[in-house]
């Protein structure tokens, strides 16, 4: 105990003022038990907490370091944009300068909005789809996390198949009318859902995380992202991308280069920042036209293409070529494969995935397709495995239900460092087990 001693003391006081402590629900550790740690700094792969101790990092920020903590072309940048001014409320070169950026690297859009957060962008991207469609439904899959909007705050409910069931106090029933929850990876769930009467020719968009990062890791099966696209297309809806994790962090280009996969719209957000708070969304160039000022569906924001924002994205996007790709995919699969042999030898039940630099990890001998095969994930001895990481340097996310991230600041002294203390990590869960 008396090891995080500052944070607990940090927490009891961020516990007074602040719901929970937090400034978002998973920092503090409800799903792992125990006080969350409060960070005093970060390098490159690490961070101190507030009693000093280091942690090599494998949350990153939830995705957007893809460079690390504090790289050194983008602390740069945003000091020397800082002295001009933080923010203008007028219009910058900046801004046209990461959207260049960004239609040359994601194939599918041609023309971009910049908005402050992820959530912002998901949002957005749906009102848009309504208001070029006509229609008011959305189709969306349990266990893909679009950000905090209403209409997204939704689970399957009853009659999944028409509408679902908020998954919110303060969600309502009219919202959770026009948003259907699927199965993930569960193509004839999609067929059906536009097959029902009630639905026929209502559903704007089908929305989906084209590789899933928050129920864990969960990939998508041969076919099913083509096939999202096929019925789309036939049905008149839009299919949007929900790529603010994968964008940028499994391919310059996201899961559409990945897959060679076009969606009508694409959310984007994480990276794009590098670190600080950038969403975005974009697409074809005649959905996006239809955009306030040069269209009628309404947008704003008084901080969106913030300048040090701005600049701290198009530093971090020059920064990606293919070798840092190629080097991530070295590290991430030394990772994934290590933590594998380590379960193994422990005859610990348990599945992996890997996307890029992207990893995930489950405690099940269940195939995890879906959220209901996550939820069979034995998520006590993830707890325990956290903790038992934790107390020796290395921080996975404070949830089983999270992908790990890797960045370009990690080395293979940091993996080898990480394997080593998984595999005392068991031992001493072994031991716990016997007693
Ligand atoms: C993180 C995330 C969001 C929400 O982004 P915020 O910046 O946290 O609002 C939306 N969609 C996906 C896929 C995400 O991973």
């Amino acid at each position: 105990m008396a090891a995080y001693e500052r944070s607990i003391n940090a927490f009891i006081r961020a516990k007074r003022v602040i719901p929970g402590g937090v400034s978002s629900p998973v920092r503090a550790f409800k799903a792992v038990g125990g006080s969350p740690l409060f960070v005093r700094s970060a390098q490159g792969a690490t961070f101190l907490d507030l009693d000093g101790r280091e942690y090599i990092d494998y949350v990153m920020s939830w995705g957007p370091l893809i460079l690390g903590h504090a790289p050194s072309a983008v602390v740069r940048a945003i000091q020397t944009s800082a002295a001009r001014g933080t923010s203008y409320g007028m219009p910058t070169e900046l801004e046209s300068e990461l959207a260049e950026l960004v239609v040359s690297m994601v194939p599918s859009v041609e023309r971009v909005r910049f908005v402050s957060s992820g959530t912002e962008a998901t949002m957005a991207a749906l009102r848009l789809a309504r208001g070029f469609t006509g229609r008011a439904k959305v189709v969306k899959f349990a266990g893909c996390y679009h950000g905090h909007a209403d209409a997204f705050l939704i689970s399957a409910g009853s009659g999944a198949l028409t509408n679902g069931v908020p998954d919110s106090p303060g969600v309502t029933k009219g919202t959770a009318d026009d948003t259907i929850v699927v199965a993930y990876n569960d193509l004839a769930a999609v067929e059906a859902a536009f097959a029902v009467p009630e639905n026929k020719g209502k559903i704007a968009a089908i929305v989906v995380e084209p590789y899933a990062g928050n129920m864990g890791l969960v990939l998508p099966k041969p076919g099913f992202l083509a096939g999202l696209r096929e019925i789309a297309t036939r049905e008149g809806a839009l299919l949007i991308f929900d790529e603010v994790m994968t964008g940028f962090r499994v391919a310059r280009g996201g899961v559409q280069e990945r897959e060679g996969i076009l969606p009508d719209l694409t959310t984007l957000g994480k990276i794009i920042g590098g670190g600080l708070p950038v969403g975005a969304f974009g697409g074809r160039g005649e959905i996006m036209a239809q955009l306030s000022p040069e269209g009628p569906v309404y947008q704003a924001g008084t901080l969106s293409g913030n300048p040090l924002a701005m600049t701290a994205g198009i530093a971090t996007l020059r920064s990606l070529n293919e070798e840092l790709y190629a080097d991530l995919d070295r590290l991430a699969a030394r990772l994934v494969e290590g933590l594998a042999h380590v379960f193994t030898r422990y005859r610990v039940k348990h599945q992996v995935a890997r996307a890029g630099s992207m990893v995930g990890f489950f405690f099940t001998d269940v195939p995890v397709v879906d959220l209901a095969t996550a939820k069979t994930s034995d998520v006590s001895l993830y707890a325990r495995f956290f903790h038992q990481m934790l107390a020796r340097g290395v921080y996975f996310a404070p949830s089983q239900f999270e992908a790990g991230f890797l960045s370009a600041a990690h080395t293979e002294a940091h993996v080898e460092a990480t394997l080593a203390a998984a595999e005392g990590a068991m031992d001493e869960l072994m031991v716990e087990a016997a007693r």
